[in-house]
């Protein structure tokens, strides 16, 4: 990897998180997927060489779990998933150059021969721990097979995972009060000897990696968070048959059989042995890339000089899974002499009508429904990569589909799009014949260094935005100089104000590419282009388009009202249902926010006695100003001779603010210790009463109702 800027002259490769051979995708997944795909096109239209692979993960519990419990095998369970993501991932013009799947014999290999690596350069070893056992089932209990208390948070933890809780990757045994969820009985814990890569020993390694990595700052920030906390090293075998073998030593069939009696312990019978789901997950980015080389040719796109050597390795994933790619991820690749990824970008979640995506409340928009309601993708698309910045969380609903469909696709680009088109065909059959003003150039190279800079800052809004303003400097632009008044007595004067509108509408085709692909290949063939506009690079849009183009069709498509309407009603209804079947078992794939409230409108105030509504608005960057954080109270007390006044300690996560509220009478302080707050981190500091208040506490109202949050959010954590 080099620290260029894009493009570079080495190769890039973009992945995204390995979708779970488990369930049918829906609109969280597609976030990435078509965030990635994004990212990949727009770092193309920069003229990077770049590849974007992909894979199934088929291995690990849930798929075993799942298949057994419908009496199929693993492996056609996890294919039959498969092939349906394989099929699902180009309606929404997600074009990955390569989709293979970990179970695959490249995957397989690759995995094996890099374990072997590890092996042979002595960073795994043996361990004997305790490993839950269902003596009923007489089974051991890897992972998803036991549930029971996470001992971080005492949140509910499944297996290697508090999904519920603190987020943290569990290791094996350290759940607490196991159950099996095979057969509910408590589990026992087994002494097993397993192996462990030594992930401690890259601690040096690992800060030095974060402080070069580029993509999102979350990806950098919890991992440091890690590290200071002191990593430990990770079990990378699991008792169960569906995974890949670990592998056995280069040449050796099976297990020497005075290893497995070596002394006092049993040692790990590495036949046994199948490898943890998350060592051959990562490894798919290789062994896809490698498939795509065998495919095109290495003259073509060399693997190995990408994964080896000096590739530009982009990983977009969740933010679920930033411990794995930024901790054991580079650690594995570092242990084997591989090269390490360039920018690591983790996206927020997806809340679906300002409530958690629930896959079994059925509170999701699920992506074979989108598709089938007959919307097309790229409007999809455009949503979910423009609406909030990549490490925001972002709210879908379907009104707001609608208004930023209706304002900024149809209103700005598509409107602006027909009506040069129009009237550029109308009065002279395509292009006129003129050059392009100064003052239109100008405002197109400043939109090409937008999108070049947002590429090169990770920030797929900024790619859209350089679009749709450069879309609405043209309908500016056109209204301004209002051809239609020309035409008759400045007839040069029109052609040169329409030749500058059929620059712009080009231009804006090109910027939107990696968006709205489909679309801006739609614009391409309506100016008479050849070719694809996933081909033209950003300096294309400077270029004149051919001079004579048919009449134009307009692109996009109002979203009715009772077309938005009746979606509301169907996600309702659905919910609703869901809910009837008391289905409230916490299987969901993304936080929930705590909704059990119901009694909003009694929540309500008399609107006479509310202060009124500010009219003057901010921009996002004000609000961005504010550092508000996540903080948990430590301690509380009054201020002597102060009436109102309370001194609290507060957590923040970096560290512990003193900070003066005027909460004293309103609240019983010695309630407060441990409560979560929302504290303004970089408030000017202030002195009352000879105490230091170093932060503001954020509260509602008269009665100072101290704001808090419902979800899991951890203290530190930045509101935004
Ligand atoms: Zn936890």
């Amino acid at each position: 990897m080099s620290n260029d800027e894009f493009p570079t002259d080495q190769p890039a490769v973009v992945t995204c998180g390995l979708p779970y051979a488990n369930g049918d995708l829906h609109i969280g997944h597609l976030r990435g997927y078509i965030g990635a795909d994004a990212f990949s096109r727009a770092l193309e239209t920069l003229g990077q060489e770049t590849a974007y692979v992909c894979g199934s993960d088929m291995h690990g519990t849930p798929v075993a779990v799942n298949a057994e419990q419908q009496g199929v095998d693993p492996e056609d369970f996890a294919l039959e998933w498969h092939e349906q993501y394989e099929e699902t991932f180009p309606q929404f013009n997600v074009e990955f150059d390569n989709y293979g799947h970990t179970h695959d014999e490249t995957n397989t290999e690759l995995t094996q021969d890099i374990v072997r690596k590890l092996d042979d350069e002595g960073y795994i070893y043996e361990k004997e721990i305790q490993v839950a056992y269902d003596p009923d089932a007489d089974q051991y209990l890897p992972d998803r097979y036991v549930e029971g208390t996470c001992p971080y948070c005492g949140e509910k933890a499944r297996g290697d995972e508090c999904d519920e809780g603190c987020q943290r990757h569990l290791e094996p045994g350290e759940v607490e009060d196991p159950t099996s969820t095979i057969t509910g009985n408590p589990a026992e814990y087994r002494e097993r000897t397993h192996k462990f890569f030594e992930v401690s020993e890259f601690t040096d390694f690992l800060t030095e990696f974060l402080d070069g990595l580029e993509g999102t700052s979350n990806a950098r920030n919890q991992p440091r968070q890690w590290i200071e906390d002191g990593l430990q090293d990770w079990c990378i075998t699991r008792d169960m048959d569906w995974g890949i073998d670990y592998p056995t030593a280069e040449g050796e069939d099976s297990v020497a059989p005075e290893e497995q009696r070596d002394g006092g312990g049993e040692a790990a019978d590495e036949s046994e042995l199948v490898l943890y789901v998350w060592v051959d997950a990562p490894i798919e980015y290789v062994a896809s890339t490698k498939q795509y080389s065998e495919r095109v040719g290495v003259d073509e796109y060399d693997w190995e000089r990408v994964w080896k050597e000096d590739g530009e390795i982009v990983h977009i994933i969740g933010r679920d899974i930033i411990q794995h790619h930024t901790i054991f991820w580079p650690a594995m690749l570092e242990g084997v002499g591989y090269n390490k990824p360039r920018g690591i970008a983790a996206t927020g979640f997806i809340t679906i009508n300002g409530k958690g995506l629930s896959t079994s409340r059925n509170r999701a928009i699920w992506a074979k429904e989108y598709l089938d309601e007959g919307f097309h993708p790229d409007l999809l698309r455009y949503y979910l990569t423009t609406t909030g910045g990549l490490q925001q969380d972002v709210d879908f609903s379907w009104d707001a589909f609608q208004e930023k469909v209706n304002g900024e696709l149809v209103g700005t680009v598509g409107n602006f799009w027909y009506r040069s088109l129009l009237f550029a065909y109308r009065n002279y059959e395509g292009t006129p014949d003129a050059d392009v003003s100064e003052e239109v150039r100008e405002r197109i190279e400043g939109a090409i260094g937008d999108a070049r800079e947002s590429v090169n800052d990770y920030d797929l809004r900024g790619i859209g935005g350089a679009a749709t303003e450069l879309a609405q400097f043209g309908n500016e632009y056109i209204q301004r100089n209002e051809p239609w008044k020309l035409t008759d007595e400045e007839p040069e004067r029109a052609a040169q104000v329409i030749r500058d509108c059929v620059q712009i509408a080009k231009a804006v085709g090109v910027l939107l590419e990696p968006i709205a692909p489909d679309k801006a290949q739609a614009l391409w063939e309506q100016l008479g282009e050849d070719g694809a506009v996933a081909d033209a690079h950003l300096e294309d849009a400077l270029e004149a388009p051919p001079r004579n183009f048919d009449e134009p069709g307009e692109l996009f498509a109002k979203i009715e009202d009772d077309r938005v309407e009746e979606l509301n009603e169907k996600l309702e209804e659905r919910v609703a249902a869901a809910g009837d079947d008391g289905d409230d078992d916490g299987d969901d794939e993304e936080t929930e926010s705590d909704d059990t409230d119901g009694d909003e409108a009694g929540d309500m105030a008399d609107t006479d006695d509310l202060e009124a509504l500010a009219d003057e608005r901010i921009g996002f960057e004000d609000f961005q100003d504010l550092d508000i954080r996540v903080g948990r109270i430590e301690s509380a007390e009054g201020i002597e001779g102060a009436d109102d006044l309370a001194r609290l300690e507060v957590d923040i996560g970096f560290e512990t603010r003193q900070v003066v509220a005027g909460i004293k009478q309103l609240h019983d302080l010695a309630e407060l210790p441990g409560e979560k707050c929302i504290l303004l981190a970089n408030m000017e500091k202030a002195e009352l009463f000879g105490v230091e208040s170093n932060g503001m506490i954020l509260a509602a109202g008269e009665e100072a109702d101290l704001l808090t949050t419902h979800g899991d959010a951890e203290v530190g954590e930045k509101v935004r």
